[in-house]
């Protein structure tokens, strides 16, 4: 069977990485965006133009809707998806009784209701082939908890019990959800905690670095390859040891 992945929020970051990875591992793939459309579009022109089979789609995660259309889009120009990463993600720092209600809720929109979207819109079509394969994003921050993020650490704990919970209910179907969870990576959404913030976070990293989007890649591809078909539920920390 035709394998295709479907990454959100792969436009930049880690899931344009993740979305890179999976092509070269054979996967045809959508990569999903947001608001930047021209780097989405230009990831998809360097991997076709690689040999590779990709195609963009636009959507909200956080919209039902929006993400329904855009799984049968790729339905109908790729084939049905047989793997998703729920990569696409929001964050910011601020102090838990300066967030607003509207940003509290905009937060598990996103990261946690955005997932659910995207499973849902891909489930039908996994059942009925009795497998298929779901890589959600979470984060160290999710397992143990960060001042200044309570919103965003609550998601990605969200998703962890999403992960493991869902993963029981659906290993009788063959399907396995699994996540990783990344530590310090270099991204746009680190750079926001500003140069010296990141130098000290590289210097608290055991492995004496920041991530890299590829080592998070690398991670979600072994969760999603044949190599982890007996892998269901569990959350692979990828932090350079920050959590040890
Ligand atoms: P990033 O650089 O900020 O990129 C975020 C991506 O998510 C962009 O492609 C963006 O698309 C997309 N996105 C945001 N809101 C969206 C929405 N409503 N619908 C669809 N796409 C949306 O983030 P990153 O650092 O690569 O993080 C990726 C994932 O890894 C996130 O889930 C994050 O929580 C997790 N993570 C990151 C780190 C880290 O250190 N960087 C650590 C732990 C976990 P557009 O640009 O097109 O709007």
């Amino acid at each position: 069977m035709r394998q295709v992945a479907l990454v959100t929020g792969a436009s930049r970051g880690i899931g344009s990485a993740i979305a890179a990875q999976l092509a070269r591992e054979g996967y045809s793939v959508c990569i999903n965006y947001h608001q930047n459309r021209q780097a989405a579009q230009a990831l998809a022109d360097r991997l076709q133009s690689q040999g590779y089979s990709a195609m963009t789609a636009a959507a909200d995660v956080a919209v039902r809707a929006e993400v329904e259309a855009m799984v049968r889009s790729v339905e109908q120009t790729l084939g049905p998806v047989t793997l998703l990463v729920n990569n696409a993600g929001i964050s910011s720092q601020e102090q838990f009784q300066d967030l607003s209600d509207a940003a509290w809720e905009r937060y598990f929109a996103v990261n946690v209701t955005g997932a659910r979207n995207a499973i849902l819109a891909v489930l039908p079509h996994m059942l009925s082939e009795k497998s298929g394969c779901i890589v959600n994003l979470s984060s160290i921050w999710g397992l143990r908890g960060a001042s200044c993020e309570v919103a965003y650490a609550c998601t990605k704990a969200a998703l962890i019990g999403l992960t493991r919970s869902l993963a029981a209910e659906l290993a009788p179907s063959g399907i396995r959800v699994n996540a990783v969870a990344p530590g310090c990576i270099e991204t746009d959404m680190l750079r926001t905690l500003g140069e010296e913030t990141c130098r000290t976070l590289a210097e608290e990293t055991p492995l004496g670095r920041l991530g890299t989007v590829e080592d998070v890649a690398q991670a979600v591809a072994f969760l999603a390859s044949p190599k982890a078909s007996f892998i269901t539920g569990q959350i692979l920390t990828a932090d350079g040891g920050f959590t040890l």
